[in-house]
This record gives C-alpha cells, sequence and structure tokens, in this order.
C-alpha cells in the first residue's frame, strides 16, 4: 500500500513535497511512527521523491523511478537487523560510510532507509554520526523508528522530524474496507490496536475467528472447564497462528479488567487491596494482570514450540484460579 493511497499522511506528504520543490530535501529525516500507522510507506514515499529527478517527483516513469519502484536502484539502500539479529551493528554502518564516500551510480541522489533505527547499537550510532555531520552532496539517509528516544541526542538534533500518528478508527476502517475487502475490520482493530497498515496484512475474517474461538475458550478455562494441556498444546503447534492468538490472548484478558475496572466498588476494593467480591466480578484483577504479564513474557521470549505449549499450560491453568480466587474472597 503506497502513502499516495493514504489520506492521514497527506499532510506529511505535502511538507515533503514543498521541501524538495525548495531544494532543502533534508540530509537526515527522521519518521517517527506510531506501530501500523504507515511510517514506512512514508519512508518509500520520501526515498523515491528525493531519487527522482523530474519536476513532477516522484512522476513513476523516469529511470530513477522506474529502478526504485522494481527495488534494483542503485543508489538507494536498506539498512536492518541482519536476520535474528534485533539490532543494526556497526559493522553495517561503517560499511555504509565506505558506500556512501563514493559517488552516486546513477549521478543523482543516493538515499539510505535505516530501519527500525532505534535497533542501531550505541556503537553504530556514533559511527552514523560522522556520516551525518560530513555527509556527500545529494546523500539523504532516513531513519525510520517507533521509539526515537532511544538515539543519541547527537543524532536527533541532525535530523528533521516527522511522526506519523494513526488515524480515527473509523477513518483506519473506512481504508481498510477500500483497500483490504469487507473485514470484519473492526474486530482485527480490536485485537491488533489501531494499526491499520498491519491490520492489512491479516485475514480479517480468520482473525475474528480465532478471536471468537479464543475467548470462548478462555471463557471455558475461567469456568473450570477448559482441557488445558490440551488446548495449550493445539495453541503452540507449528501450524498454529502464535502471535495472533497471543495478541487475542491479551485482547480478552485487557477486556476483562477494563470491565472489571469499570464498575463502581472496584476502586475502593483495589485500594485496599482485596480481591473483588463475586457480586462486582467474577476475576481477581491482580491474577489477571499476572496472566497478561505470562502473555508478555511469551511474545518477548520466542520459545520453541515444546516451551510455547509448557507456557501456555502454566499461563492458563492460573484462569480458574483467577474465578475460584474471587468466588474464595
Ligand atoms: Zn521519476
Amino acid at each position: 500500500m503506497t502513502a499516495l493511497e493514504t489520506p492521514w499522511l497527506a499532510a506529511l506528504i505535502d511538507q515533503l513535497r514543498r521541501a524538495r520543490a525548495a531544494g532543502r530535501f533534508p540530509t537526515g529525516l527522521l519518521i517517527h511512527d506510531e506501530r501500523g500507522a504507515g511510517g514506512n510507506a512514508l519512508a518509500q514515499f520520501a526515498a523515491q521523491l528525493a531519487l527522482c529527478r523530474e519536476s513532477d517527483a516522484p512522476c513513476g516513469h523516469c529511470r530513477d523511478c522506474r529502478q526504485f519502484l522494481a527495488q534494483q536502484h542503485p543508489d538507494y539502500v536498506e539498512v536492518k537487523p541482519i536476520e535474528d539479529s534485533k539490532y543494526i551493528r556497526v559493522e553495517q554502518v561503517r560499511d555504509l560510510g565506505q558506500e556512501l564516500a563514493l559517488t552516486s551510480h546513477n549521478g543523482g541522489a543516493t538515499v539510505v532507509l535505516l530501519s527500525p533505527a532505534d535497533s542501531m547499537n550505541p556503537n553504530a550510532a556514533n559511527a552514523l554520526l560522522k556520516t551525518l555531520e560530513e555527509p556527500r552532496a545529494g546523500v539523504s539517509l532516513i531513519l525510520l523508528c517507533s521509539e526515537p528516544s532511544r538515539l543519541p541526542a547527537t543524532i536527533l538534533s541532525r535530523c528533521q522530524k516527522l511522526k506519523v500518528l494513526a488515524p480515527a478508527r473509523s477513518v483506519s476502517i473506512a481504508w481498510l474496507e477500500r483497500h483490504g475487502g469487507a473485514g470484519p475490520w473492526g474486530v482485527a482493530l480490536d485485537v491488533l490496536g489501531n494499526a491499520p497498515f498491519e491490520a492489512l496484512t491479516v485475514n480479517a475474517a480468520e482473525l475474528a475467528r480465532l478471536k471468537s474461538e479464543t475467548d470462548r475458550a478462555l471463557s471455558e478455562a475461567l469456568a473450570g472447564r477448559l482441557d488445558i494441556p490440551g488446548t495449550a498444546e493445539r495453541w503452540a503447534a507449528k501450524s498454529a497462528p502464535f502471535e495472533l492468538r497471543l495478541a487475542c490472548l491479551e485482547t480478552w484478558i485487557t477486556s476483562r479488567i477494563d470491565e472489571a475496572s469499570a464498575k463502581p466498588r472496584q476502586s475502593s476494593e483495589m485500594r485496599s487491596r482485596a480481591h473483588l467480591s463475586e457480586s462486582s466480578s467474577d476475576m481477581n484483577i491482580a491474577l489477571l494482570l499476572r496472566v497478561l504479564d505470562a502473555a508478555y513474557e511469551l511474545r518477548r521470549l520466542r520459545l520453541t514450540s515444546l516451551n510455547r505449549s509448557l507456557a501456555l499450560e502454566q499461563m492458563l491453568w492460573q484462569l480458574p484460579r483467577a474465578g475460584r480466587g474471587a468466588k474464595a474472597a
């Protein structure tokens, strides 16, 4: 999906076009995006805008545009963490510095996209600073990241910043219906958060089925009726959509916490650290928070399938306790 088909990026696109038309396209451009809001699409637009030399850039048909769109532009470089690494390493940035010291292949601009830029370790960030301080003419560095505060101030101060915010939920849904079909997109946004670009990558109907199946199983667990080992094994199977399942699980738990918190007696009982009484909730909030923590931990650890099953099982065993804990109080 391109930035030009995304209405909430229009103002940022205008800003970039004006800067280029005035010959002020930044050497360092930091795109700060909310998850799934379209930062990468904007970064791709900015790169093509910088590479195209036509007056109506990005024109879409010149040699620079065609090479860029075919992902074969010799003066466009993407730097990302290599394979399983979480970090952009200092060697990658040093290699980049050597490459940027040479003149461009096509005789025009050279554009580098660092993504996610906040995955540079401190050494890599220091190496990048040199390039930002003394760039060759025509070089543009685009830093795409969701947590710019993790970058050194020396880098931030040398970049022009653009912030990409997700639109209102209704705008996300209209955009998803237009570009991704019927949905149901409301459910997808419930599970994934208001992250339209991320939602566009999933099959909304399948995700809705996964969510209702997860909801049903968790309600059963709460009632002490779920086959927990069997369910954990099934959910952890290699062919199962593990990350989406975790997202459904987190959504269910946070809704239960929201529901319990909305009840009037809740706040005083939380302050007194007492368990919730059965009349105000079927569940114990402290336990629900622990289950939620366990889900976040599972996501963070990316366990092997064997460990996944065990960890899921341990997490699910806590749910009937959450139900019983409330009744015992
Ligand atoms: Zn062009």
